[in-house]
Order: structure tokens, then C-alpha cells, then sequence
């Protein structure tokens, strides 16, 4: 097996840009020199190495030495510099590149190959000797932090300390002489901190880095993010070494990060960052603040140094044209590094850039329009689960603002909550409920699972591109970066802004659309669905095949779920009607009567309520199906569970405070869940679901002669295990509504159903279909029951099982396809042998979750349904699921 392909030069071992194989990196690296990209030469070691080098024990077989060697020389044949030469050195940085971009893992190594010897050899060939000692200075920082795993803090303070000593506020103050007796100080910190010397070797550094890239696969940080973003273990990473090109040799030399279009908006613009006089690290650390790329950008901004466009504008052109290639060649907004070395272009890296939902539905959009991608590609580009974005509020323009400062709208959206300064307390704040803005002078990969944690990030330094801006952007957290005039004293959890003076706990408010922050709350509006959203839900509804329906109880949010495109209600739980502070006195008589005539006086007095909300229901749906299900839970949920209620609710109940209390007593159950809860009452109190069944066809006949168009009612029956059960509800349904259509003297169309939300119900499907009309999967207790795991309760176990690979996510969350879906598909399968073309659905939480929407496509069931917020979410996952 080769593990090494090189690219530039001309030269070309076939590795045809494949991801899998040289990583995200070192394939789009391979990509851009085949199209003839001016791209310093270089090799990559492939993923499949990695993966070798941890089932060998991490070792590497005997031929990479070869190849690798064959790779440096092909360097040096391109660049004509020799790798460890005293007289004019080659340089290499050393990458790792995975498949897909993971901020957990080694950053870059620079100026690799420099030595005693060689930066003497580096300093005569660039005629500049303070270049060369910075480089070395450099070199021996980075290597030491990221190979070496020296405490890099140490290295901060010495170069602090040289500073000093010069009285110096900048590093360009600093000279030849100055960097060359740091580097003497570095070299003396390595010898106490790792007891080596610096390694002078340059083939030594080389492995090392190598060997330290692959270690990163496993490193805590990289294991953390390939949990959060459902990563395998066995991608690996790749390699990649390349000739070294510097952007810091003089004013003619830069370095930038760009986007081929605007990566917040999505805007079709070029967008960028850059620094003249600058090595890549510069830009993105946040170390100083980058300089815009185009002229209208800066002007926009209102800000004073030139962009590129104008300080450089024939390299801006240049660079302009290769934006055009890459964008036609890859078909999508490529993110980029580039280094301007002395006038000339040099690409480093391009990849399909990370943007915000919104502009990830700007781009598409645009670039089906430009003709650039199909409509089905368009559908297909955009994360499902990242519409969640688009869909939540943002600040309402109209409330008071008490504006603290402002940064830079570093990754859209509005968020509250308490100040806080450390990925620890924001991480176990969180699991407490409570929401938290993590604020940080700047952000590094070790703070990610406390961004995760966060509702919104708010850092004092760094750009657009900065560490806190990509990593929010990816998790679709609101950020706003770069507010210098916070002044953050993380040790006593304070912050200071212009004369304010805050404390971890206190509330504020970040809007990462315009980068206020502000004190308090703010509250929010709802967000506009026109535009390049409608467009592309029209084009997604185009290609689905499932139907999407909205879970929805009040309407209003019915009239919610409709604007956002359900296609009628697949769940409608009547016992939140009962909770309603006017009827939760009769629903607690008809509880503690204790004939069934009690029960049905108190029935009498809700029946009208209940009428009230399904005939709002209706003419809010009109015309679309409404799937209504009859009382679901244990009764004792209705009664009082605190001893100082007591009192009250027996007064409005008219009953005796002991009487209410041997009722509660009563009803009391140790596994409610499992107890005297959904069909079980119908059963033992049909007088209710009469009532119900009553309210539903009287109702619908009201709003049919009202509006001409009659409903269809959908009337389900829960937590049916036996066709037997099922019989008998059907029959309580199906009687009164030949009592009401025989009042009234007519009729409208109705079906009766069941859920399938217990393991038996699920395997007896054929025979329950022979009695329901449709089923519809409730797979929030189906799970509960099927895994046997409490919905309520295993939240305290479940992020373990998740983090020790148990379950791949969570079962509430992502339908357990193996398990949970095989009950599932054996009932489709069973259901329709028994009643072919019997309507199916699925209205558990995971009818909005993409991944189980998937599924649901391949079982081939009628539709899915949704909390009213996540139906476009699920409208866009059922057309990628039928793509
Ligand atoms: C279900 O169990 O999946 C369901 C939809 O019903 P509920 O969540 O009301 O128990
Ligand atoms: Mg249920």
C-alpha cells in the first residue's frame, strides 16, 4: 500500500482529491494543484496510516521512512532548497487533516527545519536576519507546545519578558538580536521543561511532528469533539508536509484567511481577513486584529486600515479569480488561507466553508439560481437541524436595549443569560438548567465543551475567523468576538465594561446578528419565514414523499404549525385541555366521584369546554386531517401533590379535604408510567372517552355547517397493547357518533385509530389492524417500554451511555433504529398485510429529528409529526430522506 502522495510541481500520485483517504486537507490541497493553483509542494500521509500506525501499537511500517523521504525530495527537487541544508534550508509546516475539519485535534506546526545552523543559512538567503531568528523563536514556540507538550504559558512569559526588557509594546519592535536571545531562552526552558535539548535533527523534528499529529487522533480534546459531532474513531487523520511560503517577510508579504461568499449572511461577496507582514497564526489566534479584504467591507465597517483590495490590489485580483475557480470547480463557498510571499500567491488550504444556517440557505438558493447547483442539490446542502437556527427568535427591535458595548456579529442570534468565566462552571450550570454566556478574552479548543454548554459566547479578542467565531458558528450558538473594551478578570470573575463593573451571575444579553452586548434580558421576536427559506421549503416539499403533520394542542399552535407548513395535526393531546385553571375543578369531581352518574354530571360540565376547543381546532385546520387522542394519563397527575393545596382544591371541588386525600391516596401508583394510564381508563371509565368522542363530532358538525368544509377527524386511542382493548374503544367512539349524527341529522367522515406505543401492541399489529384505521407510532414510550429505560427519569444515566458509546445518541432524542425501528417496521409490515394501504405516522419527539425522519422514509410510513417549531425542519429532512 502507498501512504504517501504528493502533490504540486506537477507532480500527481493519483490521490484524486479523495477525503477519505488523505483527509479533507490534503485532498482539496491534491485538488487545487491538479487545476493548476499555485500551490507550495508537499505530501500526505494518508489516513489509512493512522489507522495502521494504532493497530500496530503506533508503530509505523518499515517502507514509510522510504516514502517519506521520496516526499521531502520531491519538496526539495520543486522549491531547489535542501531539507537540513546550512546554506539555504528547506522549511516545512506540518498539518493534521482529518475528513472532516475537527477543531478538537494538533494545530499546525511552522517552519519546521530550522536549526542552530540552518537559521543562520535562512537569515543570509532572505537578506533579513530578524525574519529568520523570528521564525526559529517561532518555530521552537510551537513545537514545543504542540509537540513537545510543554507548558506554553512559559514561553508567553519569556517573550512578555523580553518586551519588558526592551520596553517594547509590540513584537515588531523587537530585533535580530533581540529574537536570537530569546531563542537562547527557549532553548533553555525545553532543556529544564522536557530535560532534552531542543532537537537539532531536523529529521527528528519531522517524526516528532508526525508522530505528535497522529497522537492527536486520540487526544482528549479530539475524542471530546468526535463525541459532539458523531465522528468515527477509525477516520483517522492524515498528514500533510509542505513547503513553507511566508507571509512575514516585509510589507510586500501577507497572510489571510477568506470566504468565497460572506459565511454570517451568506451574502454573494467575498469575505475575508488578512495582515500584512504576518504568519497564518496571527489572523486566526486573534492575536492582532486582522484588516478587511475588500474595500467595501472596510468601508462598511467604518474602519481605517486599507484592505487588500486597495493595498494590494493586483494580488487582490489575482486572488479574486482563484475564488472564481474554486467556487466553479468545487461547486460550493470555499473557505481559504493564502500567504502573499513577497508579492507572489500562495494557496494553503481551501475547503467548503462553515456558515450560519441562514447563509447556508442564502447560498444554496443562490447558487441553484446561478445554475451553479441542481434545486436537489440545493435541498440536499442544507443541515436540517441547523433550520433550528432560523426558526427561534431574535431580539426584538422595538425593546429597550441597556447596550453595554459592541464586538464584531461574529454568529447569528439573540441570547440571555448569566456571565460566566470558565468552560467548567458554564458546563455544570447547564446541567442545573440555568442558561450562561461564557465570556472569555479568547477561546481555544479545550473551551469547547463549555461553549457547547453555553446559550451564546462573547469574547474580548479575535476576529471573524477567530477560534470563538467558528467553532459558535458550527454549533449555531450566538457569538459575538473581538468586544475590546471588556476588560475580563477571569480569577475573580469579573468584568469590566467602559465603567460598569460585572459579576459571574449577572444577566446579559448578546446579539451576535450586530455584536451589542447588553445588560439584562432582552426579550425576543419571531423570525421572518419568507424569502430564501420559502423558496427552499417550496423546493423540498417538491421532492418529499412523507406527509408533515404537526404535534399541536391549542390553536395556536395550530395556526403556528400551519405557517411553518404542517399539513394537519397528527397528535393532538387532549389532557393539556384539562389543566386549564376554569375546567380543572370539574375534571377533579368527575376524579372523585365515586358513581358513575358523578362522573358524568362533572363530564357534562366539560363537554362544552371540550366542544369549544376541538371546533377552534377545526376551523384553524380546516381541511386538513386532525389526529385528536382521548386522555392519555394516569389520573392522580390531576390532583393536588403538595399538602398546602389540599385545602383549596377540596373547597372548589366541593368535597372534604380526607375525602380528597383517600382519593389521592387511591390513585397513588409506583409506576405511573406503566399504571392505570391511556386506554386502561377508557376501559374502566368509558364515560370519558364518550364525552370526548361527543365533544370531537359535535364539534366537527359545528364547523362543517360554519365554514362548508368538514374536518376529518382522526380519533386515536392510546396505549392500546390488545386488539381486544381497541374493540372496545372503537365501539364507545363509533356509538356516540351515530348518536350525534342521528341529533343532528348529520354526518362527516371519521377514521378511528390506535397508537403503537408498547412492545406488544407493536409485535400483535396485524391483529389490532383488523380494528384500527391507522396507526400512529408513538415512540416516546414505545422506547420507554422497548428499552425498558423511564423517559423522565434516565436523563441522569444517559449522557454516560452516550459517552461510552452504548447508544450513538440519545433514544429520546434519535430513534434507536436497530431496536426500537425493527418494532416499528415489523408493525408497518404487519398493519398493512391485515388492512393494505392502512394510514401509518409517527408523532414521538423523533418526527422532528432527521436522522429518525430517515428511517421513517425507508419503512415507508404516510407521515411524520413535529412540535409546530421543528416542522420545517422536518419537511426539509423527509425531502433529503426521499433525495
Ligand atoms: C409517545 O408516547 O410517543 C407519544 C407521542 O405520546 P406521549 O408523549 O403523550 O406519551
Ligand atoms: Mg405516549
Amino acid at each position: 500500500t502507498r501512504y504517501v502522495y504528493r502533490f504540486g510541481g506537477g507532480v500527481d500520485d493519483g490521490g484524486k482529491g479523495n477525503k477519505n483517504l488523505l483527509g479533507g486537507k490534503g485532498a482539496n490541497l491534491d485538488g487545487m494543484a491538479a487545476i493548476g493553483l499555485p500551490v507550495p509542494p508537499g505530501f500526505t500521509i494518508t489516513t489509512e496510516m493512522c489507522t495502521r500506525y494504532y493497530e500496530d501499537g503506533e508503530t509505523y511500517p518499515e517502507s514509510l521512512k522510504a516514502e517519506v523521504a521520496n516526499g521531502i525530495a520531491h519538496i526539495e527537487g520543486v522549491t531547489g532548497k535542501r531539507f537540513g541544508n546550512a546554506a539555504d534550508p528547506l522549511l516545512v509546516s506540518v498539518r493534521s487533516g482529518a475528513r472532516v475539519s475537527m477543531p478538537g485535534m494538533m494545530d499546525t506546526v511552522l517552519n519546521l527545519g530550522l536549526n542552530d545552523e540552518t537559521v543562520e543559512g535562512l537569515a543570509a538567503v532572505s537578506g533579513d536576519a530578524r525574519f529568520a531568528w523570528d521564525s526559529y523563536r517561532r518555530f521552537i514556540q510551537m513545537y514545543s507546545d504542540v509537540v513537545l507538550g510543554l507548558d506554553h504559558g512559559k514561553f508567553e512569559e519569556a517573550l512578555e519578558i523580553a518586551k519588558e526588557d526592551k520596553g517594547a509594546y509590540l513584537d515588531t519592535e523587537l530585533e535580530a538580536a533581540d529574537w536570537q536571545a530569546l531563542v537562547g531562552e527557549y532553548k533553555r526552558l525545553v532543556e529544564t521543561l522536557w530535560g532534552r535539548p531542543f532537537p537539532q535533527d531536523v529529521h527528528e523534528q519531522l517524526w516528532g511532528a508526525i508522530g505528535a499529529v497522529f497522537g492527536s487522533w486520540q487526544s482528549e480534546r479530539a475524542k471530546v469533539y468526535r463525541r459532539l459531532n458523531g465522528i468515527p474513531g477509525e477516520w483517522g487523520t492524515a498528514v500533510n508536509v509542505q513547503a513553507m511560503v511566508f507571509g512575514n517577510m516585509g510589507d510586500t508579504s501577507a497572510t489571510g484567511v477568506a470566504f468565497t461568499r460572506d459565511p454570517a449572511t451568506g451574502e454573494n461577496a467575498y469575505y475575508g481577513e488578512y495582515l500584512i507582514n504576518a504568519q497564518g497564526e496571527d489572523v486566526v489566534a486573534g492575536i492582532r486584529t486582522p484588516q478587511y479584504l475588500t474595500k467595501a467591507a472596510r468601508e462598511r465597517a467604518g474602519a481605517k486600515p486599507l484592505s487588500m483590495e486597495e493595498a494590494m490590489p493586483e494580488t487582490y485580483a489575482e486572488l479574486a479569480q482563484v475564488f472564481q475557480i474554486l467556487e466553479t470547480h468545487y461547486r460550493d463557498m470555499q473557505d481559504i488561507e493564502f500567504t502573499v510571499q513577497q508579492g507572489k500567491l500562495w494557496m494553503l488550504q481551501t475547503r467548503a466553508g462553515k456558515r450560519t444556517a441562514k447563509a447556508a440557505l442564502k447560498i444554496a438558493v443562490d447558487m441553484a439560481n446561478e445554475g451553479l447547483i441542481t434545486r436537489a442539490e440545493a435541498v440536499a446542502r442544507v443541515d436540517a437541524g441547523a433550520l433550528d437556527q432560523l426558526l427561534h427568535p431574535t431580539l426584538d427591535p422595538k425593546a429597550p436595549r441597556d447596550v453595554l458595548t459592541k464586538g464584531l456579529p461574529a454568529s447569528p442570534g439573540a441570547a440571555s443569560g448569566q456571565v460566566v468565566f470558565d468552560a467548567e462552571t458554564a458546563e455544570r450550570l447547564n446541567e442545573l438548567g440555568e442558561a450562561v454566556i461564557l465570556v472569555r478574552i479568547e477561546t481555544s479548543p479545550e473551551d469547547i465543551h463549555g461553549m457547547h454548554a453555553a446559550k451564546g459566547i462573547l469574547t474580548a479578542r479575535g476576529g471573524m475567523t477567530s477560534h470563538a467565531a467558528v467553532v459558535a458558528r458550527g454549533m449555531g450558538r450566538p457569538c459575538v468576538s473581538g468586544a475590546g473594551a471588556i476588560s475580563i478578570d477571569a480569577p475573580s470573575k469579573l468584568l469590566r465594561i467602559g465603567e460598569r463593573l460585572l459579576k459571574e451571575g449577572d444577566i446579559i444579553t448578546i446579539d451576535g446578528a450586530t455584536g451589542e452586548v447588553m445588560a439584562g434580558e432582552v426579550p425576543t421576536v419571531q423570525p421572518e419565514l419568507a424569502g430564501d427559506f420559502g423558496t427552499l421549503m417550496e423546493w423540498a416539499d417538491e421532492v418529499r414523499r412523507l406527509k408533515v403533520r404537526a404535534n399541536a394542542e391549542t390553536p395556536l399552535d395550530c395556526r403556528t404549525a400551519r405557517e411553518f407548513g404542517a399539513e394537519g395535526i397528527g397528535l393532538c393531546r387532549t389532557e393539556h385541555m384539562f389543566f386549564d385553571a376554569a375546567r380543572i375543578t370539574a375534571v377533579r369531581q368527575m376524579i372523585l366521584a365515586d358513581s358513575e352518574a358523578g362522573r358524568r354530571e362533572a363530564l357534562a360540565k366539560l363537554l362544552p369546554e371540550q366542544r369549544a376547543d376541538f371546533t377552534a381546532i377545526f376551523t384553524e385546520m380546516a381541511g386538513l386531517p386532525v389526529t385528536i387522542r382521548l386522555l392519555d394519563p394516569p389520573l392522580h397527575e390531576f390532583l393536588p401533590h403538595e399538602d398546602v393545596d389540599f385545602a383549596d382544591v377540596a373547597a372548589a371541588a366541593g368535597v372534604g379535604v380526607d375525602l380528597l386525600k383517600r382519593r389521592a391516596a387511591e390513585l397513588h401508583e409506583f409506576n405511573p408510567m406503566l399504571g392505570h394510564r391511556g386506554c386502561r381508563l377508557g376501559v374502566t371509565y368509558p364515560e370519558i372517552y364518550e364525552m370526548q368522542a361527543r365533544a370531537i363530532f359535535e364539534a366537527a358538525l359545528d364547523v362543517a355547517a360554519a365554514s362548508g368544509e368538514a374536518p376529518i377527524p382522526e380519533v386515536m386511542i392510546p396505549l392500546v397493547a390488545t386488539k381486544r382493548e381497541l374493540e372496545l374503544m372503537k365501539d364507545v367512539v363509533d356509538r356516540t357518533a351515530q348518536a350525534v349524527f342521528a341529533e343532528r341529522g348529520a354526518r362527516v367522515e371519521y377514521l378511528v385509530g390506535t397508537m403503537i406505543e408498547l412492545p406488544r401492541a407493536a409485535l400483535m399489529a396485524g391483529e389490532i389492524a383488523q380494528v384500527g384505521e391507522f396507526f400512529s407510532f408513538g415512540t416516546n414510550d414505545l422506547t420507554q417500554t422497548t428499552i425498558g429505560i423511564s423517559r423522565d427519569d434516565a436523563g441522569r444515566f444517559l449522557t454516560q451511555y452516550v459517552d461510552k458509546g452504548i447508544f450513538t445518541r440519545d433514544p429520546f432524542v434519535s430513534l434507536d433504529v436497530e431496536g426500537v425501528g425493527q418494532l416499528i417496521g415489523l408493525a408497518a409490515e404487519r398493519g398493512r398485510a391485515t388492512r393494505a394501504g392502512i394510514k401509518l405516522g409517527i408523532c414521538g419527539e423523533h418526527g422532528g429529528d432527521p436522522a429518525s425522519i430517515a428511517f421513517c422514509e425507508e419503512t415507508g410510513l404516510d407521515y411524520v409529526s413535529a412540535s409546530p417549531y421543528r416542522v420545517p425542519i422536518a419537511r426539509l429532512a423527509a425531502a433529503q430522506a426521499a433525495l
